[in-house]
């Protein structure tokens, strides 16, 4: 998911709008915002569907006045799967003691159902199926003063990966969970303040990047300025490094370093890592773009646009249903043939999951008359689901949690199938000694299994680590 909050601007939700938007890539599934003026009260509107397609007319951006909004773009993760519900869609909005407040959470909360179930025996009553919505009522039945510290009790019961933009009738908020797993980040806007998933969705709005907020951290933005906090017991973060290979804009700037080039240098490892001869390197648009360009600069085999894509259609891993899925593929990729025919052909995308991306790009490129398929990954092999916001689906669907390496290029009949290691992945990070198994500098758990949060509610279920 992606959020975005603003303070201290005349028509905070427009921002808030051009935020998201250049937040899309996040969650396609729906959209909302919430906007609090002195005279018009909290007012929320959540919609099904691209930004760009809602938050755009006059007439819905009339009924979000303020100086103060968040929002939220969702791509769902827990809760309810298949279609969401609107009531699952965020920010959720609860109105208590000292005038409540409205969240918008990205991550996924790791004893939700546990949380949920005492909530409800205690009386709570729940509006969603969404995890996230234990953070309201865990801040509705603090007894704290004020609503910031109802917000770090509520949080300290809370585990996983969270990062919160919140706000009440004043203030704009921002948290992130101990591990810092999911991005946030501060920017000025005039004479105000922005939170934000990525630096991208600042760019869109001209405001400046300040800085990260860092992991554990809780700012509280007034007028005044920015207060900061740290309400949670120290860990050494665990940032999720997927974000660096797929899940954030390459525009974006993460830990210090620019995503686009981050993928360059996962592409210049795979090169050196897994060399092979070939004509010519592509990607698998647009996710694997960037890496498949340092492939290209380390080897020295020319770069090609051998795939083309659709700019029309969204991201396919984000549609829920495998059925849409499956046709996702063939509406969003094209083999540009001449370029292609008779030719051997190195592939490179992102990540391998279910399988179901590489296996359709093959069929098309081998139809279009490669004499060759090399596919080079630039994550190493899935084999854990995620647990903190990413929806990667059951153990049994993953291709890698059942087979090896080269049973998987058997399965999907290519001549070579090759991922990046995992010390070449936190190399290309910026990590020069690569990864530190006593203490790992990031959450890998995809990729590793080692799990930096216990996943509490998936073990009750009967997930084995
Ligand atoms: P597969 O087709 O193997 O199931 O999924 C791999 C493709 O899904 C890649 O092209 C990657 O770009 C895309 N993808 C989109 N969202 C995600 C995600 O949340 N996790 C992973 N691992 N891959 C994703
Ligand atoms: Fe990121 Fe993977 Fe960790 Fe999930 S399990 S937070 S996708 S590194
Ligand atoms: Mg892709």
């Amino acid at each position: 998911c992606g959020v975005f909050g603003v303070v201290g601007v005349a028509d905070a939700s427009n921002f808030v709008a051009l935020g998201l938007h250049a937040l899309q890539h996040r969650g396609q599934e729906a959209g909302g915002i919430v906007s609090y003026d002195p005279t018009d009260g909290f007012q929320s509107a959540r919609r099904f569907g691209y930004v760009r397609d809602n938050f755009t007319s006059q007439k819905i951006m009339e009924t979000l006045p303020g100086e103060l909004a968040i929002g939220h773009v969702r791509y769902s993760t827990s809760g309810n799967k298949g279609p969401t519900a609107i009531r699952d869609v965020q920010p959720f909005f609860g109105e208590f003691a000292m005038g409540g407040a409205a969240i918008a959470h990205n991550g996924n909360i790791t004893n939700a159902n546990a949380l949920r179930r005492e909530l409800i025996e205690r009386g709570s009553i729940f509006q969603s199926s969404s995890d996230s919505e234990c953070i309201i009522h865990l801040m509705a039945r603090s007894l704290q003063r004020n609503i910031p510290e109802r917000m770090e009790d509520a949080l300290r019961r809370v585990e996983g990966a969270f990062s919160v933009v919140a706000m009440t009738r004043t203030k704009l908020i921002g948290v992130r969970d101990p591990l810092g797993v999911r991005p946030l980040v501060l920017g000025k806007v005039g004479d105000g303040w922005a939170l934000s998933s990525e630096t991208c969705a600042l760019d869109i709005i001209g405001a400046d990047f300040v800085r990260e907020i860092e992991p554990g951290e809780m700012v509280v933005i007034t007028d005044k300025g920015v207060e900061s906090h740290f309400p949670f017991r120290r860990l050494e973060p665990r940032f999720c490094i997927f974000e660096h290979v797929y899940f954030s804009r390459p525009d974006s700037i993460l830990g210090g370093r620019s995503v686009y080039e981050t993928r360059e240098a996962i592409g210049r490892e795979l090169a050196k890592e897994s060399p092979v001869e070939a004509d010519l390197v592509c990607p698998v648009p647009d996710s694997g773009t960037p890496a498949a360009i340092g492939f290209s600069l380390q080897s020295g085999i020319p770069y090609a646009m051998g795939i083309i894509r659709n700019q029309y259609m969204g991201r396919t891993f984000i549609e829920p249903t495998e059925q849409i899925r499956n046709m996702g593929v063939r509406l969003k990729l094209n083999v540009n043939r001449a370029l292609i025919k008779g030719k051997r052909v190195i592939l490179v995308d992102d990540s391998v999951v279910r399988g179901t991306t590489s296996r359709k790009i093959k069929e098309m490129i081998l139809d279009a008359g490669a004499k060759e398929v090399h596919f080079r990954i630039a994550s190493p092999p899935t084999a854990w689901p995620c647990f903190y916001g990413v929806d990667t689906p059951q153990r049994e669907k993953l291709l890698a949690a059942t087979m090896s390496e080269e049973e998987m290029r058997d399965h999907l009949q290519v001549d070579s199938l090759k991922f990046i290691s995992i010390d070449g992945l936190y190399r290309a990070v910026g990590e020069t000694e690569g990864r530190n198994d006593e203490c790992p500098q990031y959450c890998d758990a995809c990729f590793t299994g080692d799990y930096p949060v216990r996943p509490a509610d998936q073990i009750d279920k009967g997930f084995e680590m």
